[in-house]
């Protein structure tokens, strides 16, 4: 072999694979792999988006001005402390490249968002899985995996795919128990949808140091994941060690209109977020009826637990069959349980309906225990 080769860790990370989108010969798709809000964009978004179409020669504003003025209004933050990027995405990587590297473990959670993972070793760290208890970051577990190689911990809470919620005494207590030199990463994409009264979804932490940062998404809530919009709110030095290293005009002029319309849609955020309580109760509780267990999750989605990895592939293909587009997460380290996202009431009908149907078939599955 003596063409180029790439770093080894490099071909140790699995490319990524999205929810899918297609089902060949599915007349009607009912795409619930996402979690990208039931709703589809915001109807400002979409005309927001639509006007800037005949300016499209014109760079964007590199440093996202009016969507970070946006954001801090909304969010009650200094704009001056928030970094918007190409989605939470692109914002990980460069923070696994800035305060990564070889030589430095990355920590997060065994079954955590997998973009940490990838991010951590194309930066070359080596990224630690550190066990949890019943589905849920374990704070204990965590700290005791720090070492001097230890540089930062992501911590998804809620957390995808699991959907669990480390609460905030426990958030605090793992801050507390880094050293200081630790960037602790809240990564709060499902923020809205938390019913929890004393859920913070990072800004208190971020303001009472130097070394915790908060990240956000458009692509949940807010319906506009195919935009690619993120951001973070940081400490001053983070900030400008992100700004040195993110794309020079990263949030393009499109997606900058649309997410600063998408925060002035009337009603929205509460919409949603009324709506996702109702149905991932009733379709948690449908499957449960029908026999499935079902792990209790704070996001728009929650996790539906099949006992077995055949029953779940089995259960995963019927779905497929009947058009319907879950997400297998066996990547995750959860091959016995699929990720569904809480679509639209009709939507939360229909797999409620093929879930139903498909554990007639396998009457000694009735018996699978919550
Ligand atoms: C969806 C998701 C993101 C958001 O990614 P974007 O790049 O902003 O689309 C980040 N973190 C978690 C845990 C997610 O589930």
């Amino acid at each position: 072999m003596s063409g180029p080769r790439a770093r080894p860790e490099i071909m140790s990370i699995h490319a990524y694979v999205a929810g899918d989108s297609k089902l060949p010969g599915a007349n009607r798709v009912i795409k619930l792999s996402s979690n990208e809000g039931a709703f589809g964009p915001p109807p400002s978004a979409v005309a927001a988006y639509a006007a800037v179409a005949a300016e499209q020669h014109r760079y964007p504003d590199g440093g996202s001005g009016e969507l970070r003025r946006a954001i801090g209004a909304r969010f009650g933050i200094d704009p001056e402390r928030i970094v918007c990027g190409t989605g939470s995405d692109e914002l990980i990587g460069h923070l696994c490249h800035c305060y990564g590297g070889p030589g430095t473990d990355i920590l997060m959670s065994m079954h955590g968002f997998t973009m940490y993972q990838m991010s951590g070793t194309y930066a070359g760290s080596r990224v630690l899985k550190v066990p949890e208890r019943d589905l849920t970051a374990n704070v204990d577990a965590l700290l005791a995996a720090v070492t001097e190689a230890t540089t930062i911990l992501f911590l998804a809470n809620p957390n995808n795919p699991t959907g669990t919620l480390l609460p905030n005494a426990e958030v605090e207590r793992l801050r507390a128990g880094l050293p200081e030199r630790v960037l602790l990463v809240l990564d709060a994409a499902y923020a809205e949808y938390v019913d929890k009264p004393d859920y913070d979804a990072g800004i208190r932490l971020v303001d009472a140091g130097e070394n915790t940062v908060m990240l956000r998404t458009f692509s949940k809530v807010f319906g506009l994941g195919g935009m690619r919009v993120g951001w973070a709110y940081a400490p001053a030095g983070v900030v400008d060690v992100l700004n040195r290293v993110r794309g020079v005009f990263n949030v393009n002029l499109g997606a900058q209109a649309a997410a600063v319309a998408a925060l002035a849609e009337p009603g929205w955020v509460e919409k949603s977020r009324a709506h996702n309580l109702e149905w991932r109760e009733k379709l948690g509780a449908a499957l449960r009826r029908a026999g499935i267990g079902v792990h209790p999750s704070e996001g728009n989605f929650f996790l539906a637990d099949f006992d077995t990895p055949a029953r779940a592939n089995a259960a995963n293909n019927f779905l497929k069959s009947r058009g319907v587009i879950v997400r297998a997460v066996a990547g995750y380290g959860l091959p016995h349980c699929l990720r569904i996202t809480v679509g639209t009431a009709e939507e939360c009908g229909l797999v409620a309906d093929a879930l139903a149907a498909f554990m007639q078939q396998q009457p000694s599955l009735a018996s699978v225990d919550a």
